[in-house]
């Protein structure tokens, strides 16, 4: 066999969109998929968040008209409590995304509305596939994180939640389905030209819409797309990050390292201003196993948060600093410890998190935008791991530092996926700084100083 040579990504687009095209349902069947349609497809600018695109839209003006998984997988978010924001809320939380010129993770994800995200698992010679349906009416009642689905099953209806008109309550205005679909954490086709983005999703629908006749299964040569005239074969490689990489986790590789003296100055920064998000027990500055940059072996990942241990469900988790909720998830069941662990033997076999693996674990969580603070940048925390959300807390509302967000709670951990009410209660907390949590990449002795800086002034809790 000859070499591998490398393929350009858009050979190498075109080979995964053959290699799974066989199995492959589109997500709506309300119209054809929106080939013809640049603006509906993957790469297309979205100025009103400054941004690009990374999925397809399927327009459909019927409300509840089926959205189905495109593959075989395990439903690994299920978020189906999204509540609008109102129209000044909403303003708001893009002029952040104006002012940085991108649009910030969070708000991408509060863009997604009411979304379901399937996890593929690991496809030979594919890599790592993950599809997301976002803007639903609805959730189905049966669809919950870790079951398993089949392609074609049905996950939710049509709906515009996410959007400007389901902000304006407008019932019909921009019903449709937006889908993305991952490999190994980047949307496919990302980077393409116009014309490249069709061709690649064009062979990945050519079964599904019947633009050829769908092959009995066994007989394709899954082999078709990874060879070139001469029959050598390509090494297919993971693509660059860049826009729409996956980044909840703190995946995204850093411009450039983030120096001590530089996150320590962030944090002195806003210790004026912080508030322990919970005083349940003393800040856990001496634990480094509690604070960032610690491993976290079962997951095949890293700590980017701090455990705050509490042995009391329900106690108060207040917000640390004044901001806007973005994310506010507090539907999230557990799936059952099986079902946890195989998505676990993903990141295993991945030796890395899959950022929608890392959000399932967060539970139910809140994420809170504070804007662009000066000297500081960009500064969203997040608090995860509660047994329920206060309330009235939902994306759009402000708060001040020290509100209540929710009580402490195990959702999303073993204990939780194990039942056990009353083991594993913590709040994992997070301070993300311009999309990197603080003190990305430190040693453990530099990190505990960052963070015992930024708590030197919230009270006498510190240790
Ligand atoms: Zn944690």
């Amino acid at each position: 066999m000859a070499a591998p040579r490398e393929m350009t990504p858009y050979q190498q687009a075109v080979a995964v969109a053959s290699l799974l095209a066989p199995g492959f349902v589109v997500p709506n069947d309300c119209r054809p998929p929106p080939l013809d349609s640049p603006y509906s497809m993957p790469n297309a600018p979205r100025a009103y968040r400054s941004g690009v695109h990374a999925g397809v839209d399927f327009l459909c003006s019927t409300a509840g008209h089926p959205v189905v998984s495109v593959l075989d997988g395990q439903v690994v978010v299920a978020a189906g409590d999204y509540q609008d924001p109102t129209l000044q809320e909403w303003n708001e939380i893009l002029a952040v995304a104006t002012a940085l010129g991108a649009t910030p993770d969070y708000t991408l994800a509060m863009l997604s509305g009411r979304y379901v995200v399937v996890d593929h698992g690991i496809i030979d010679d594919v890599g790592h596939v993950v599809s997301l349906y976002a803007h639903l009416d609805a959730v189905d009642p049966g669809i919950g994180v870790g079951m398993s689905v089949d392609a074609g099953q049905r996950l939710g209806g049509i709906g515009n939640t996410g959007t400007r008109a389901g902000v304006l309550g407008d019932a019909y205005g921009q019903l449709h389905l937006h889908w993305n679909f991952y490999v190994d954490g980047q949307y496919l086709g990302a980077g393409l030209s116009e014309s490249e983005t069709r061709a690649v999703y064009a062979e990945l629908f050519k079964y599904a819409t019947g633009t050829e006749p769908r092959p009995e299964p066994g007989t394709v040569d899954a082999g078709t797309g990874l060879h070139d005239q001469d029959g050598d074969s390509f090494a297919p490689r993971p693509g660059p990050a860049g826009p729409g990489t996956l980044t909840p986790s703190g995946h995204r590789p850093l411009d450039e390292p983030v120096s001590l003296d530089q996150a320590l100055e962030a944090a002195t920064r806003l210790s004026d201003d912080i508030v322990v998000p919970s005083d349940c027990q003393a800040v856990p500055l001496r634990w480094p196993s509690a604070l960032p940059n610690a491993p976290r072996a079962y997951r095949s990942g890293t700590h980017q948060g701090v455990d705050f241990g509490c042995a009391r469900l329900g106690q108060p988790v207040v917000a640390a600093l004044a901001g806007r909720v973005v994310m506010a998830v507090g539907d999230f069941e557990d799936p059952s410890p099986r079902q946890r662990s195989r998505l676990l033997d993903t990141a295993a076999a991945l030796g890395a998190t899959p950022a929608y693996t890392l959000v399932m674990l967060y539970g139910n969580y809140v994420a809170v935008d504070h804007g662009i603070i000066d000297g500081v940048g960009h500064v969203v925390s997040l608090y995860a791991h509660l047994d329920g959300l206060d309330s009235g807390i939902r994306p759009g509302l402000w708060v001040e530092a020290g509100e209540r967000l929710g009580t402490i709670g195990n959702s999303g951990t073993y204990a939780g996926a194990s039942r056990s009410a009353d083991a594993g209660l913590h709040l994992h907390w997070e301070l993300h700084i311009d999309g990197h949590y603080l003190g990305i990449g430190l040693p453990a002795a530099d990190t505990r100083a960052v963070y015992t800086a930024l708590f030197a002034d919230a009270g006498g809790t510190q240790q």
